[in-house]
C-alpha cells in the first residue's frame, strides 16, 4: 500500500490518500488541542500511544460486532483504515457527569448517569461543536433518521462493551464520543478511541486518566494514557 499526498490535517491526526480508493492512512501526531483548538501543545510520543491504544480499542469493539473502519496498524503513528464519508455529528455518551454536562445542566461531577445519557453535537470547531437533536440533523442535511438510529444504537453498544473493560483495569469510563462515517453506504465507527476523546478515572480515587489532564494543566498527560494502556493489556 502506497501513501500519497496528505489531504486533511486536523489537529491531532492527519489523513493520507492511498493507491487503494477505498483506503487512507491515518497518522497520529503528538499535536494535542483543547477548547476548539484554542489550547495547544506537542506532547511526546503521543501520536504512538494514541495509535496503539486505538488499534487495541477497534480490534476489542469490531471482536464484539461492530463495525469499524480500522484495518490494521502500520507503524508507531499510523494505521490503515476505510475510506469514509463522515458524518459531521459527534455522539456522546456519559455514564458519570463532567465536563459540558456539568455547565450546562448544573449537575454536579462525579454523579452517577443512570441510564446514560445520549447527546449529538455538530462537528464545527468555528461554532464550538454546538450541542443539537434528531430534528436539527435530519432538517439540515447532516445525517437521516435511519443514520442517527444506528449511530444511537452503536454507540450504546461500544458503551456496553468498552465499561466492562475498563472496570476490569479499575477505571470508571466516565463519557466518550464517537464519530461515524458512510463506506459504500454502510454506517461505521470511523475516527479514533483513545484517552484523548474520552475520559476515564481510577475507580478508587477517581484521579482523571484522560484529556482533563491537559485542559486542567494536571500534568504527566501521556503517563497516565500509558497507564490507562498498561491496565487494559496495551503493548506499546
Ligand atoms: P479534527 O478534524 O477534529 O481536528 P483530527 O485531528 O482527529 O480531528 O483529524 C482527523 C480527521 O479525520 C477528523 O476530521 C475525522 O472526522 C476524519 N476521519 C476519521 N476517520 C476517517 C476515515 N476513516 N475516513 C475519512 N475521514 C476520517
Ligand atoms: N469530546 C471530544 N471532542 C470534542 C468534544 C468532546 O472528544 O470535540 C469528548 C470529551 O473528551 C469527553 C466527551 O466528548 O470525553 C464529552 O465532552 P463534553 O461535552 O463534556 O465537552 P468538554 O468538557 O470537553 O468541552
Amino acid at each position: 500500500m502506497q501513501k500519497l499526498e496528505e489531504l486533511y490535517k486536523g489537529k491531532a491526526k492527519s489523513v493520507y490518500a492511498t493507491d487503494d480508493a477505498d483506503h487512507f492512512i491515518m497518522h497520529f501526531r503528538n499535536d494535542t488541542s483543547a477548547f476548539d483548538g484554542k489550547k495547544l501543545a506537542q506532547l511526546d510520543r503521543k501520536g504512538m500511544v494514541n495509535n496503539k491504544f486505538n488499534a487495541f480499542i477497534m480490534a476489542k469493539l469490531q471482536e464484539a460486532g461492530v463495525p469499524t473502519h480500522f484495518e490494521k496498524l502500520l507503524s508507531d503513528t499510523e494505521c490503515l483504515v476505510k475510506k469514509l464519508k463522515m458524518i459531521p455529528v459527534e455522539c456522546v455518551i456519559r455514564n458519570y457527569a463532567a465536563g459540558s454536562l456539568c455547565r450546562r445542566l448544573g449537575i454536579q461531577e462525579g454523579r452517577h448517569i443512570s441510564p446514560p445519557t445520549f447527546e449529538l453535537f455538530l462537528k464545527d470547531d468555528s461554532l464550538g461543536d454546538p450541542m443539537i437533536n434528531d430534528s436539527h440533523a435530519e432538517t439540515f442535511g447532516w445525517a437521516t433518521k435511519a443514520q442517527l438510529q444506528q449511530m444511537r444504537e452503536l454507540t450504546y453498544k461500544v458503551n456496553e462493551v468498552l465499561q466492562p473493560l475498563f472496570e476490569q483495569g479499575g477505571m470508571l469510563l466516565v463519557d466518550f464520543k464517537l464519530e461515524f462515517g458512510l463506506f459504500h453506504d454502510q454506517l461505521i465507527l470511523g475516527d479514533e478511541f483513545s484517552p484523548d476523546g474520552c475520559r476515564l478515572w481510577d475507580a478508587e480515587t477517581r484521579e482523571k486518566m484522560d484529556k482533563d489532564r491537559f485542559r486542567q494543566d494536571l500534568g504527566n498527560v501521556i503517563e497516565f494514557y500509558e497507564e490507562v494502556g498498561k491496565r487494559l493489556g496495551v503493548v506499546f
